[in-house]
């Protein structure tokens, strides 16, 4: 007999609970916060922004290559975005 425990079942939804602060949720604010950055593509984990020419990082206000671009990641209904030389949080 295998026991069927109901664990995997159980797992409450609390990503589905409020929508309001998923992923879509940080990556608008992020935009707002930061409109010198587009969005370029979505990963499966992550969001990939590219900075709109002639305009100096918005995050770390340097002029780097944009080469690199800046990256998003929801975690934890957290939101982080980082170029190549900061990290900053976006709160909800
Ligand atoms: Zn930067």
């Amino acid at each position: 007999m295998i026991s069927s425990d109901m664990s995997q079942a159980n797992v409450p939804s609390t990503s589905q609970s409020n929508p309001t602060y998923g992923r879509a949720y940080f990556r608008n604010k992020a935009l707002d916060q930061y409109p010198n950055l587009y969005r370029e593509f979505s990963s499966k984990k992550f969001d990939y922004y590219g900075i709109t020419d002639e305009t100096p990082c918005p995050l770390c206000k340097l002029d780097h290559d944009d080469e690199e671009g800046i990256e998003g990641r929801y975690e934890a209904r957290s939101y982080f975005i980082k170029c190549e030389q900061r990290e900053i949080e976006i709160v909800a």
